[in-house]
């Protein structure tokens, strides 16, 4: 063009530039009191554009960047329609869009438009390897000979083990939705815990203490005496320290923790505390018998007692 317009004379040419410059200005103005927007467009294989124009109807911006929709292909909003507050326009391919379409209806769940295509956000997939904790195992062994009263001993502890696991994962709008293994190495394998069960051996220090069970049953230590001199010195008399005539079956001695007349359930028979003893303090009991030698077969057992209401 500017090789013909260089035969005309200057004055004609200076016309010409101004004719330009005033067209110019005129489209300047005219973009200026048009609302000018930026558009999104996104195409069916996921990739976006972002494009300016002054124009809302779908058709028209999409001719304005030489947009053809093929047969297959669906644009949201509608070809005849105004872009919506949004901006954007949704190229997607018509047939899976129907398909998953159909299955939403089916299910019954009510989707807005919005909500089908949010579903086409392209998926993307990572190869991530993490590493990941073997929990050990507890293995027990009863060496208890099969004995009620037993407890456990930890003869070895667990070691977790560590191993190496290699996922791929697939990601929508950056949320995972799938995991995969593809492979897991052991780096570490994991140490069994080892516990015993032993036969539970019964210890005075854990008898003689003044620790209540769950039911209020204590264990005292119980031992035996008889109205002899050996057992009761200078005082014998065959009468308790409450004033009653001691009797088997019945009466036992205490420390003062227990009132008199108190009744107490030791090994299936209910005494009655009814006498003091010199020797019988703190979780101690003494059980009345006629005889010496009734009370050196008794001799000293740790026993459960209950104090009966
Ligand atoms: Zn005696």
């Amino acid at each position: 063009m500017k090789k013909t317009y260089k035969n005309y004379i200057s004055i004609f040419k200076i016309i010409c530039v101004s004719l330009i410059l005033l067209a110019l200005s005129g489209i300047g103005v005219a973009v200026m009191a048009t609302q000018v927007d930026t558009v999104k467009i996104t195409l069916p294989s996921g990739y976006e554009l972002t494009v300016l124009t002054n124009k809302t109807n779908v058709s028209e911006i999409l001719q304005e960047n030489n947009i053809i929709l093929k047969e297959n292909e669906r644009v949201t909003p509608d070809l005849n329609e105004q872009i919506t507050a949004e901006k954007s326009i949704v190229i997607r391919d018509k047939s899976i869009q129907e398909i998953q379409v159909a299955k939403i209806s089916e299910s019954g769940i009510n989707t807005t438009l919005e909500e089908i295509l949010d579903s086409y956000a392209p998926i993307t997939e990572k190869i991530v390897v993490m590493q990941e904790e073997i929990p050990f195992e507890t293995i027990t062994k009863d060496a208890s000979n099969s004995s009620e009263n037993t407890r456990n001993k930890v003869i070895r502890q667990g070691q977790n083990g560590v191993k190496e696991v290699t996922y791929k994962i697939k990601y929508k709008n950056e949320q995972e939705i799938e995991k995969t293994v593809l492979s897991e190495k052991v780096i570490k394998e994991p140490i069994d815990k080892i516990v015993q069960v032993q036969k539970n051996v019964t210890s005075r220090s854990s008898t003689t203490s003044r620790g209540t069970t769950s039911n209020g049953v204590r264990i005292f230590k119980v031992t035996a005496y008889c109205p002899c001199a050996k057992c009761c010195g200078k005082f014998a008399s065959g009468y308790t320290s409450s004033g009653t005539k001691a009797t088997p079956g019945r009466t036992i001695a205490t420390s003062s923790q227990f009132a008199f007349g108190t009744k107490l359930l030791i090994n299936g028979t209910t005494y009655v505390v009814e006498d003091r003893g010199g020797a019988i303090q703190g979780d101690k009991i003494d059980i009345f018998f006629n005889t010496h030698a009734e009370a050196i077969a008794w001799g000293v057992k740790y026993l459960p007692v209950q104090v009966v209401e």
